[in-house]
Order: structure tokens, then sequence, then C-alpha cells
């Protein structure tokens, strides 16, 4: 996800367009062809929940569309501290800090607690936001081989034992559906008196006591000093949050400059965000049935031959297809047979490692897991027949 990489794409036979969705959920139309949609984050299905919506409706009409400024400014409304009260006490922080996007905790928090002369250790498939935020600090950034301690340690060891130390990652990555090791991060991070830095983004909703996330299925949730997230896909809203001690999410408000220099979230998807989380916390079922759904598409695309990168836990499953151009076609033979899953293909993934990405929602049947699983008995037979 370099650069460098990106902008080659624009002239490249990988360049990406817009596609146009005619319908959202579970179910989606899309250029004329009404599919099983297995590409959202959208987990658990609660972007089209009726109390979901009807939170953001309340919300609407009393706070109108738009926050109106940003959030040290007048855009901070009750609906955002009450908010903000919730995730600190489920996820176990002093307090949190409500974001534009996920993209923008990311880098508030990032900016916030990284100073030019501190050594930033991470792992090399963290997300864009990540990058981006380390790179804009002007700190030493280190990338350790994905998921890889050794190297993280070999890249602590070489800093200087009075340099502040930063190990930053994600928590579940995407693309992959691997999830960090967070327990051994905790241990390094506490050897090296390092500050750690977990963006939960694929985590929150779906993973751990509560859906609290990685780290909290780790136990390690309370040595994680800046928990990130974002309401924008297991909570089917839009925004993003920060939680952590007092005097770090301090720090987030007085320097994160994509925290303070943006208009604050605007105030229904707040309240959606908000509804989510107790829907969540009350209803466990939704995301076990939504877990069992990627174990058995796992297991039988297992058995059909298909490798499968990433873990069970995990709310997303990359099917590894190899190179571009089979990838591309493999998608076009799924919404052959009404699935929608597009390919991935580099820079998002690295050459030769093009994938199918499916997420599984609480809200598919079974009949729609069938149906995804024959689909791609079919995309082998198209591969087996060439
Ligand atoms: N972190 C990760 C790991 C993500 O995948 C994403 C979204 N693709 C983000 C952060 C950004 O979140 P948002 O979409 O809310 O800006």
């Amino acid at each position: 996800m370099n650069r460098a990489a990106d902008s080659a794409s624009l002239d490249s036979d990988l360049h990406r367009a817009l596609r146009t969705v005619e319908s959202s959920g579970s179910r989606i139309r899309i250029d004329g062809r009404d599919l099983l949609n297995f590409a959202s984050n959208d987990y658990l299905g609660l972007a089209h929940d009726a109390r979901v919506i009807e939170a953001a409706q309340h919300a609407l009409l009393t706070w109108g569309t738009g926050a109106g400024a940003s959030s040290l400014v007048t855009g901070w409304t009750s609906l955002h501290q009450q908010c903000a009260e919730t995730l600190a006490d489920w996820l176990g922080y002093d307090t949190a800090v409500i974001a534009p996007s996920g993209f923008a905790a990311n880098c508030a928090a990032i900016t916030a607690v990284v100073g030019e002369q501190d050594v930033v250790v991470a792992d090399q498939r963290n997300h864009a936001s990540l990058i981006d935020a380390c790179r804009a600090t002007n700190a030493r950034v280190r990338h350790y081989r994905h998921g890889d301690v050794d190297h993280a340690r070999a890249l602590l060891e070489r800093a200087e034992s009075d340099q502040p130390k930063r190990i930053v990652t994600d928590a579940v990555f995407s693309m992959d559906g691997t999830i960090a090791p967070l327990v051994e991060l905790a241990r390094l991070a506490e050897e090296f008196d390092a500050m750690l830095i977990v963006d939960e983004a694929h985590g929150t909703g779906v993973i751990g006591p509560e859906g609290r996330g990685a780290s909290a299925a780790g136990h390690i949730d309370a040595r994680v000093d800046l928990h990130i997230g974002t309401f924008s896909k297991a909570l089917g809203a839009q925004g993003g949050f920060i939680a952590g001690s007092q005097a770090l999410i301090d720090r987030v408000i007085n320097r994160g400059r994509s925290f303070i220099y943006s208009t604050a979230l605007t105030p229904a998807m707040v309240a959606a965000a908000l509804q989510a989380v107790t829907i969540i916390r009350s209803e466990p079922e939704r995301n076990e049935r939504r877990a069992e759904h990627v174990r058995q598409i796992r297991a039988a695309l297992g058995a059909q031959g298909w490798t499968i990168e990433g873990v069970d836990e995990a709310p997303m499953i990359a099917v590894i297809i190899g190179e571009a151009d089979h990838a591309v076609r493999a998608a076009s033979t799924l919404a052959d047979h009404g699935i929608h899953a597009p390919a991935i293909r580099p820079p998002t993934v690295r050459p030769g490692t093009s994938r199918i990405r499916l997420a599984p929602m609480a809200t598919h049947s079974a009949d729609d897991v069938r149906q995804v699983v024959q689909a791609f008995a079919n995309v082998r037979q198209d591969v087996a027949s060439e």
C-alpha cells in the first residue's frame, strides 16, 4: 500500500473504477443484477437494523443533519459525550473521543502521541491510515515482517534505550484475515517500555467478549495504551473513535490535527453507533450466527482445495487466487452465480496473491452460505476446464 504503487496503478491494467450500487445490505443490486453481498464490512447487518435506523432518525430530528463545527468549537454534543462514555465503559478505558472516521481517528491518535525523536515499530501490513499517520510524524518508522514478533523485538533492540518507543499494529488485517500476535506484542511493549497502539477496526463488535476486540480476546486489553476503532464496520454506521487514559486522550484532543481541524461526526451517526453498541452487548447471538457462517465457509472452501489465509476468528475470508487477471475472472464467475465478492489486487495486496475477500454477515441465511460455497465450486470447475 505504498504511494508509488498507488500512483503506478493509475495507468496500468490494475486501474480501479467506481461501480454504482443501487441497493445495499446482505443483498445488493449492482450493474442491474441482484447479488448476495459478501463484500460488506457491515458484518452484523446493523446498518439496516430498524433500531439503529430509528436512533439515527431521532438524532436527525433533534440535532439536524450536520454537527456544524469541529468538536472543540460547538460540534461535540451531549450525544457525542454519551457515546464516548459508553465506549470507554465498554472497552475498559478512562475515556474516549470520537473522530469523523476511522481513518481520521488513526491519524489523530498517531500524530498526537508520536514525536519526531521516537522510534515506531509497525507491522508491515498495517492499514494505509496508520502508515500515512506514522509518516506524518517524521519519527523513525521501522516495519517488522507481518506478525513477526522476533523481528519486532530486533527492531526495538536497535533503538537507543532512552528513546521513546511505540508499537503500532492493526488488530485484524482486513485483506488477510490474520490477527496480530497481541499477547506477545503486549509483552514486548512491557519489556521495552513501549506504548502499544492498536487499531481494532475489524475486531470491534465481532471478536472477544462482548465484541470488545482482539485485544480483549487475548486478555491484554488493559495493556493497550490507545485503542482505536471505527463505527463503519460491525457497528454499521460511520465515524471513528480513540479510547485510552485521560492523559493520552487529552493529547489527542490537543494535538490530533485530523480531530481538531475537522467537523465533528454528524450526531445521527453517533446515535447509530451508540445503538449498535447496545445491540452488540445485549445480543451476542447475532455475532455467533456470523461466526458460524465464517467457520462453515472456510471449512467447505478448504475441502474444495482453495488456499485460505488467516484464521477462523477473523470476520473476513481471504481466498487466494494468484494473478490479478485470474482473480478478476473468479469474481466475474462468482457474480454469474449470484455472488458479489470483488477481486482484491495489487497494490492493496502483494503481486501474485490477488484474492477474493469474503465477508459473511449475520443477516445471511444458511441458504446464502450454501450458495456462496456452490459458487466457488463452479469457479473451480471453470479453472479446471481451461
Ligand atoms: N483501519 C482499518 C484496519 C481499516 O480497514 C479501515 C477501513 N478500511 C480504517 C481503519 C478506516 O476506517 P474508516 O472507514 O472508518 O475511515
